[in-house]
């Protein structure tokens, strides 16, 4: 391609919204501009490296023997009715209608289309395992679109969804898909970190997140030093702590007794007010369940709950109140917990529902005597001796609280949020955190959609079965600018090969005369060894090109100036130095560059 005839609008400034190296670096290289919120547009040089990223993706999901589809992105919004998430989705789901009263979905996700379009073509066990993608458009209603493409409204997405006639069909391939991840985001040039993951309160039974660290992403990771134990801390889970007393821990068998707390109500409050430390306390929050499948009213004195029965899926309370206590200075996990309580979200109760369930003002609630809803006590509670927790009543606090002895929780479970410093409950380590990105996730989803959506085939034996399901999906536009993130220095992008929107830049410090010459004769001769070159054929100053392909970083450069002619300038953009070599063969000595460099990148490594 001649620069001439390419559209590249570089720029100098880039908007102040433009935070993260590669939104301003796709915006300042002409790769991108913005439409509206969360919308962009791909300029050519954009989108030669984005087709490149789904080329990679699309290579390695066949190899791994997935199907390509192509499905529309609007889909009737009558099968998210009966998979039960035109109600679960919220406002994130773009709905429309159109000109006769349709409900109509702009795609989020593609469970429902292609358990839809599946459950009409397969019927024998003999067409399963079956693993179909596509690479499409989705939409998200992102409430705050940002960092560019890395978090749009509107945006690419690989997602693949597999079928299965048993468990161990789909562990293989769960299995073979994490291997097709770790291949693509290796061939990517992408240093990423595969964590376990919330499978959430969707029935599924694993879950694994590919994750590239950044300092803006929205995951904590949660890493062990020593054994390599990784999770998302939505998963996260720790080792036991050691059984703790409460300061001036009571003689045993001390009997409960309230104190007055004049107005105190936070944990800096009491500590100060007790002289002691947070560890010392039981915080006890009340949350609110939506569409939980377990009855949280089972507990004894609580009020029966309305229960929602669909024909197919599993039946769910769509609110409910339960109260959480966590040893003071720790936080809950809320999505730990939903998965707890096998809701779709939880979210703490309000300031009316604190006091109508407990009696007492915010800031008073305990687990002592709380009747009106169920008592989940977090594994550190169940350490600890003679606590102190809210009393029910304002202005008062119970001390040496045992639990198990003046409170039995109605459940127990790991609901906290693990940090660095905790303990790995593999060998016992200390973890350190790491705040990550997401850019894929695969996930087995059992039988939530194949059931709600009634899909069946005939087993060996002509029994009527549901297949499992897994689903796998990967952003294009996210690995793109993870790609940018982990490429750049302060003059530009550095592509990796794979994905760089050109390998080889011819650059003439004139377009005229010899310089033209050589200039043209070895974009003809990159051309014909198939190599992707730019030949920059603009009337600027060699100080201009030079920063434009920086900035655009192109991976092997070629100057051409007739100081040096018949010998010409080769340079990586990943290095500083240049060689001088003879123009004839330097065409053939970058295409081998070139070669080399994809080989690397897409050699096979250990984990293959
Ligand atoms: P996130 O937690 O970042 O919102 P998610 O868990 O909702 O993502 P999935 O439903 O797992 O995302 O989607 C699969 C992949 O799609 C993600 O790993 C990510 O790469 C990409 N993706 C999701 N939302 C967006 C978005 N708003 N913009 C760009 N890519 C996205
Ligand atoms: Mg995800």
């Amino acid at each position: 391609m001649k620069m001439s005839k390419m559209f590249m609008p570089t720029l100098r400034e880039v908007p102040a919204e433009a935070v993260v190296a590669s939104h301003r670096l796709m915006m300042r290289s002409g790769m991108l501009r913005k439409l509206g919120n969360g919308l962009f547009t791909y300029l050519p040089l954009g989108l030669r490296s984005f087709r490149k990223v789904e080329n990679i993706i699309r290579e390695e999901m066949d190899a791994a023997g997935a199907l390509e589809f192509k499905p529309s992105v609007v889909v009737p919004g009558e099968i998210w009715r009966e998979s039960g998430r035109w109600e679960t989705m919220g406002e994130g789901m773009l709905r429309v209608k159109n000109r006769v009263d349709q409900e109509l979905v702009v795609s989020p996700t593609a469970e429902e289309a292609f358990t839809a379009l599946l459950r009409g073509e397969i019927s024998s066990y003999k067409q399963l395992p079956m693993n179909a993608y596509q690479i499409n458009t989705k939409y998200r209603d992102e409430i705050r679109p940002r960092y560019g493409v890395m978090r749009g409204r509107e945006f690419t997405m690989k997602d693949a969804y597999s079928f299965h006639a048993d468990e161990e069909s789909l562990d293989e391939t769960y299995r073979a898909m994490g291997k097709a991840y770790r291949r693509i985001f290796r061939r990517c040039g992408l240093s990423v970190i595969p964590v376990k993951a919330d499978s959430g309160a969707m029935g599924g039974t694993g879950s694994e997140e590919f994750m590239v660290e950044s300092e803006v992403g929205d995951n904590n990771l949660i890493l062990c030093p020593k054994c390599g134990y990784a999770a998302n801390d939505e998963k996260a889970s720790c080792a036991p702590d050691p059984v703790t007393s409460g300061p001036g821990s009571a003689p045993a068998g001390k009997a409960f007794s309230p104190v007055e707390t004049p107005n105190v109500r936070t944990i800096e409050e009491l500590t100060a007010f007790l002289k002691t430390v947070p560890q010392a306390f039981i915080k006890t929050l009340v949350y609110r369940a939506v569409n939980s499948e377990l009855d949280l009213s089972s507990a004894p004195g609580c009020a029966k709950l309305d229960r929602v029965t669909p024909a197919s899926s599993p039946a769910y309370y769509p609110e409910s109140f339960f109260a959480v206590c966590v040893r003071g200075d720790l936080d809950v996990n809320e999505v730990k917990l939903a998965a707890t309580v096998k809701a779709s979200e939880v979210e703490l109760a309000s300031d009316r529902d604190v006091e109508r369930l407990t009696g007492a003002p915010v800031g008073f609630a305990g687990p002592v005597g709380l009747s009106s809803v169920p008592v989940i006590a977090d594994l550190s509670v169940t350490a600890m001796h003679d606590a102190v927790t809210g009393a029910l009543k304002a202005d008062l606090h119970y001390e040496h609280v045992e639990p198990g002895r003046d409170f039995t929780p109605w459940l127990t479970a790991d609901v906290r949020t693990v940090k660095a410093g905790d303990r790995c409950p593999v060998c016992g380590d200390a973890f350190y955190a790491k705040k990550g990105n997401e850019l894929g996730h695969i996930f087995k989803l059992g039988y939530k959609y194949t059931k709600s959506m009634n899909m069946l085939y005939l087993d060996e034996n002509g029994k009527q079965q549901y297949p499992m399901m897994g689903c796998y999906g990967i952003g294009v536009d996210r690995t793109l600018a993870s790609i940018i993130e982990e490429h750049n220095d302060d003059d530009g992008i550095l592509w990796p090969m794979s994905v760089a929107p050109f390998q080889v830049a011819v650059v003439p410090i004139k377009y005229e005369g010899a310089m033209k010459d050589a200039a043209d004769r070895l974009y003809a001769e990159l051309s014909a060894a198939g190599i992707e070159a730019l030949l920059d054929d603009r009337n600027e100053r060699p100080g201009v090109k030079f920063k434009d392909m920086d900035l655009v970083g192109i991976p092997v450069r070629i100057v051409v100036g007739d100081k040096n002619l018949p010998n010409v300038e080769l340079k990586l953009r990943s290095s500083k130095d240049a060689s001088l070599i003879p123009l004839e063969g330097a065409a053939a000595k970058a295409a081998e560059i070139v070669r080399a460099s994809l080989a690397e990148l897409s050699a096979p490594s250990g984990e293959d």
